[in-house]
């Protein structure tokens, strides 16, 4: 499926005041942008003003999102003659795991962080 998200990867950096103190954290697309006035890419989102340890936590959560939603995209392809090692289902797919499985919780996340299903 074609990702409709801005294409990561994404870094949080830290958000500079007018004197060039940090004042809470963004989200950027970690592209070079050369002819740019800034070094960094496309700004995704902004946590609220602050350094906090939350905040930076939040920023850095929010920066890996393409990846990790791209590395459980990779971990729920499988084989479909396999039996699911985590519960009793012998076949693969989004409705055919047990509710408790840990695929199934998966396939749902996969499903919120694409914005499916709201
Ligand atoms: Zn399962």
């Amino acid at each position: 499926m074609e990702a409709k998200h801005t294409p990561g990867p994404w870094k949080a950096v830290d958000v500079r005041d007018a004197r060039n103190n940090p004042s809470g954290y963004a989200v950027w697309q970690d592209i070079e942008r050369p002819f740019s006035d800034s070094p960094r890419g496309n700004k995704i989102c902004a946590t609220p003003d602050g350094t906090t340890p939350q905040n930076k936590a939040n920023a850095a959560l929010i920066a890996a999102a393409p990846e990790l939603l791209e590395a459980l995209e990779m971990l729920v392809v499988t084989d479909n003659d396999k039996s699911c090692p985590y519960c009793t289902k012998t076949e693969w797919g989004e409705e055919k795991h047990d509710e408790d499985c840990v695929y199934h919780r998966a396939y749902k996340i996969i499903a919120k962080a694409r914005g499916e299903n709201q």
